[in-house]
């Protein structure tokens, strides 16, 4: 996957593309598979990079969600307990079973939520990932060693799927690649052309050269998330604002504070919210919070209050404490809710998806979660094909091979998330011996994956490389701090770019990465 080749492949494009699709977060890169893979003749364009906006800050879950079952959403959850067992299948190097333990500190929680996540593996049917059970105290304490001793119970252990949402999303847009589409990254839409009232195509910019370009199509296809709003009011002014974003804040720890294999998951926290602590590349995710926010901005920044609840219950379900000098990185997310005006609890705000048609003929799809994505694309392809006239083809992603696609991945080499391209990263490392050095010996991420990442995925700029190529930022970010000037140097040699871009990418960084410090 080559940006340069994608922009050529535009610029010798004069005639009409069957689908344009704006956005390249889950939403977009599934939908322009799903084209793709239909043999539509598909473009996608994203104005920043692939999975920047919120799809590279989840709590990397692929799930049904307990706790939609328990708000009632039931068609919701079977839908997503379906859709995990189809990713577990289809990208079995990013997706794994994780186990989580809801800890009991309350007589009467034990029986509750063994009953429900009971009802949980029922609604997985054939693609269940292990039955949950019943655990004693002394269990739970042996699934989770470091877990709060006092007022302990028992707990209940259940199985759910775990991903590395970044990765893939670059994976899904090298899919778009293999199936013969062609996504452009640091490419905005700035408006959309119409013919006789009906939109036939996109204004854009690239981002990098500042040309403009007008691009026909015969069906456009809004997919970016929080940013929805700012397309359809291109197409009409004055609309309802249909997606809220409410934001979710992740804290990462060390290991020691959640030492084995299992995550915790805490249903309802005091105050009514879900709480998870999730082993994640040799690190601890804790969060998540929900809070309503009124601007969409591709980053947003976490909030005292919503820090202050995450160290507080992490405390009180953790025996080690900890403090904010423990956080070795902070990032914040914001979920593209659909509007309800009678909602002002966005945690109530239903997690399935939207679609909606105009009547000048853009396709808007929003709402959904990272698990839902391919059902997602599935209806949005099924509709946008009406609109534009399409020949009709069958949906066939559900058991579509996503690029990487490897089965039983050695986990303890950190180069698995790569999939069937680990040999080409053996293969520059075999070329450069050199590379095959760690950038930091704090994260394990090699100089050879620097190269990759520019080479052959799309990485144009040093975040690019820190925060979703590899995952740096999220992981430690004082560390990808001081790895920042040898990948703006690696990634020099590959771009053919000087000393001057070398040092204001690594200023720019700089400037990123002290907002994901807590102290
Ligand atoms: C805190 C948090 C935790 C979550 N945890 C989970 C989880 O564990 N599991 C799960 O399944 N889901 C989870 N989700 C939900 C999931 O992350 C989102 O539903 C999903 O990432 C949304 O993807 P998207 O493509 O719709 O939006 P985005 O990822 O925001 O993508 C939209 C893209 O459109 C681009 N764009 C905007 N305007 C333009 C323009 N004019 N031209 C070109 N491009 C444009 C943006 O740059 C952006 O990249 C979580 C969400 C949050 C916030």
């Amino acid at each position: 996957m080559d940006r340069n080749e994608s922009v050529k492949i535009l610029q010798e494009n004069t005639g009409y593309w069957d689908i344009i699709v704006i956005g390249g977060g889950a939403t977009g890169l599934g939908v322009a598979v799903d084209a793709a893979s239909r043999g539509y003749k598909t473009l996608l364009l994203e104005q920043h990079d692939f999975a920047k906006a919120t799809s590279s800050r989840s709590t990397k879950l692929v799930h049904g969600g307990v706790r939609y079952l328990q708000q009632g959403d039931v068609s919701l959850v079977i839908e997503a307990l379906h859709e995990r067992g189809l990713l577990i299948q289809n990208a079995p190097h990013l997706v794994s079973n994780q186990a989580f333990v809801v800890p009991n500190y309350e007589w009467w929680n034990g029986p509750f939520y063994g009953v429900g996540l009971k009802v949980y593996d029922l609604l997985a049917g054939k693609l269940g990932l292990g039955p949950s059970k019943i655990l004693s105290r002394e269990e739970t304490l042996n699934q989770i060693p470091t877990l709060e001793p006092q007022g302990l119970r028992g707990g209940v252990i259940y199985y759910d799927g775990q991903f590395d949402d970044s990765r893939l999303a670059i994976n899904l847009a090298q899919t778009i690649v293999d199936l013969g589409g062609t996504p452009i990254n640091y490419m905005k839409v700035t408006g959309l052309l119409k013919s006789k009232d009906l939109i036939d195509g996109v204004v854009a910019t690239d981002m990098e050269s500042g040309e403009n370009y007008e691009i026909n199509a015969r069906v456009v296809i809004n997919a970016t998330g929080i940013f929805a709003d700012s397309i359809i009011h291109m197409d009409q002014e004055n609309t309802p604002q249909l997606v809220k974003p409410a934001q979710g804040v992740h804290i990462v720890l060390d290991k020691k504070f959640l030492p084995g294999d299992s995550a915790i998951m805490v249903p309802h926290t005091d105050d009514g919210r879900v709480l998870f602590a999730v082993p994640w590349h040799d690190k601890v995710i804790v969060g998540t919070t929900d809070t309503p926010m009124n601007n969409a901005v591709l980053e947003p920044h976490p909030l005292k209050e919503e820090i202050d609840f995450i160290l507080r219950h992490a405390a009180k379900y953790m025996s080690h404490d900890p403090s904010p000098g423990d956080v070795l990185s902070i990032f914040a997310g914001l979920r593209p809710l659909v509007n309800s005006p009678d909602t002002k609890n966005t945690s109530k705000i239903s997690r399935s998806h939207h679609l909606q048609i105009s009547e000048s003929g853009l396709v808007t799809i929003a709402g959904g979660k990272w698990t839902t994505y391919r059902k997602m694309a599935e209806d949005t392809i099924n509709q946008a094909a009406i609109v534009a006239g399409l020949n009709e083809s069958d949906c066939t992603t559900d058991n579509l091979r996503i690029h990487g696609w490897l089965k039983n991945v050695d986990r303890s080499d950190h180069l698995y998330v790569y999939g069937s391209d680990i040999v080409n990263i053996r293969n520059i490392i075999k070329e450069q011996p050199n590379l095959d050095t760690p950038l930091d010996e704090r994260l394990p991420y090699l100089k050879a994956e620097v190269i990759w990442a520019a080479r052959n995925e799309m990485a144009r700029t040093v975040e690019d490389v820190l925060s979703r190529r590899t995952r740096a930022l999220l992981l430690d970010a004082r560390a990808s701090i001081d790895m920042a000037p040898e990948v703006a140097e690696l990634m020099a040699s590959v771009l053919g770019k000087d000393k001057k871009w070398q040092s204001d990418q690594v200023n720019q960084y700089k400037k990123l990465a002290e907002g994901y410090l807590l102290t």
